[in-house]
């Protein structure tokens, strides 16, 4: 019987693992592919998960890791620069190659403790009469926990097989990407673009490996067409970047985007759900690192006190504020970006705030800041204390 069974070894599940194999529990992950692996996905990481990977002991000054100091973004002709906020956060983003990032993670939490199993994939729950969680079943058998996290990713197979579907009412998105050979690979602003669909976005992240990864994101519509969304976007960007055919190092690849808290509930009597397997990206930013390695923090808080309670109901009660905690943190956030997914659904919507927004600096500023999370928790400027407001009055579902 282990402590903890933690099933897939991405962002969430690796960040979990390390958190309470620090605390002294008993961690096994489960993952079905083997290190070093790719992952879909744009690489940007914004302050926010900065300070996740700092928290979690990962050494960002070692080389290999490329430092950003804002976004821009590009629209209808103009173009804004936005720094990362100045405070409590690292002042600094990062971009890593998923193939290197999650590695990375992973062996931290085997350093830390937990013990990784590759190549085992999970078929499935393991339940007592109770229907309660009480292990996971692989090809090689059954193995029993006191807790199983379900850190499986946008499928999550292992959710879908206990009932628990993405909401209906939630906003799902898609994105690609490819990487390019390119003179931006040392751009320190991560590039994006308002233009290339209605409800979407490209972006030109660098890498500072001589390479930039490039994609775009959309919400999923019955005929998104991201193949080709991408390869008209990229006709339109300056030919001195080199974004060709020529320069292409991988193939297109896309992956969902599971937005807003799309699968819920994040706690089920012995499963606790992070990251992507809880639908925990941001809707108005497609950002999905920091959230699933900030609830990777909370559950593995709401794991080691739960574990040390003496009696099953005390633990219930304990397990139970897992979702709450998740709600307070990024609640109201995730409501003001699903609002935001709505609006952009039309594409006038999106026309006139990129026409006119862009046109008013000093308010899309504040806008962006707000939608994409990039303020200062604790800051005293007035985007911070407007971004605190608002997702403290706005109804959390
Ligand atoms: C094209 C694209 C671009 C993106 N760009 C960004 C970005 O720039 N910045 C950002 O912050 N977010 C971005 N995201 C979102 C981000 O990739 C996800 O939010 C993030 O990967 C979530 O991490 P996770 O650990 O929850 O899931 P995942 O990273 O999906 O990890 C799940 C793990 O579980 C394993 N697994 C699955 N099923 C099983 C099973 N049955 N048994 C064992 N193991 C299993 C998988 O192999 C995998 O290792 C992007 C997503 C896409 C698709």
């Amino acid at each position: 019987m282990t402590d903890v069974i933690v099933v897939g070894a991405g962002p969430a599940g690796s960040a979990v693992a390390c958190h309470l194999a620090r605390s002294g529990l008993d961690v096994l992950i489960l993952e079905k592919t083997a290190f070093p692996r790719e992952k879909v996905c744009g690489d940007g990481l914004t302050p926010r998960a900065v300070q996740e990977l700092v928290t979690l002991g990962v050494d960002v000054e070692e080389p290999g890791w490329f430092r950003t100091s804002g976004l821009r973004l590009v629209g209808a002709g103009r173009r804004l620069e936005i720094p990362w906020p100045d405070g409590s956060l690292p002042s600094y983003g990062l971009t890593r190659t998923r193939r290197d990032l999650d590695e990375l993670l992973v062996r931290r939490a085997v350093k830390a403790g937990a013990t990784l199993q590759e190549g085992t994939k999970v078929t499935g729950p393991l339940l007592n009469r109770a229907g309660q969680v009480v292990g996971v079943t692989t090809a090689a058998g059954e193995q029993h926990a006191r807790l199983v996290v379900a850190a499986d990713g946008a499928s999550s197979r292992l959710s879908v097989a206990l009932g628990l579907y993405p909401r209906r009412d939630r906003p799902i998105g898609v994105a690609a990407r490819r990487y390019y050979r390119s003179p931006r690979h040392d751009d320190d602003l991560l590039g994006v673009w308002l233009d290339p669909a209605p409800a979407g976005y490209g972006w030109v992240f660098g890498m500072g490996d001589g390479t930039c990864n490039v994609g775009v994101a959309l919400l999923r519509t019955p005929h998104a067409d991201y193949r080709r969304l991408l390869s008209r976007w990229l006709t339109t960007l300056p030919p001195e970047w080199g974004l060709t055919e020529e320069n292409a190092t991988t193939p297109v690849r896309g992956a969902a985007l599971p937005m807003g808290f799309s699968r819920q509930p994040h706690y089920v009597p012995g499963l606790v759900l992070v990251g992507d397997s809880g639908g925990m990206v941001n809707p108005s930013s497609g950002e999905g690192i920091a959230y699933a390695l900030e609830a990777a923090r909370l559950a593995a808080e709401t794991i080691e006190t739960a574990l040390a309670r003496p009696t099953a109901g005390q633990r219930e009660r304990a397990f139970q504020r897992y979702p709450a905690a998740l709600k307070t943190a990024n609640g109201g956030h995730f409501t003001l970006g699903r609002a935001f997914a709505r609006a952009v659904e039309h594409p006038h919507v999106m026309r006139l705030a990129t026409r006119h927004g862009l046109s008013h600096p000093a308010l899309m500023r504040v806008a962006i800041k707000i939608l994409g999370n990039i303020t200062d928790p604790g800051g005293h400027r007035a985007p911070d204390r407007l971004a605190a407001a608002l997702s403290k009055i706005t109804p959390v579902s």
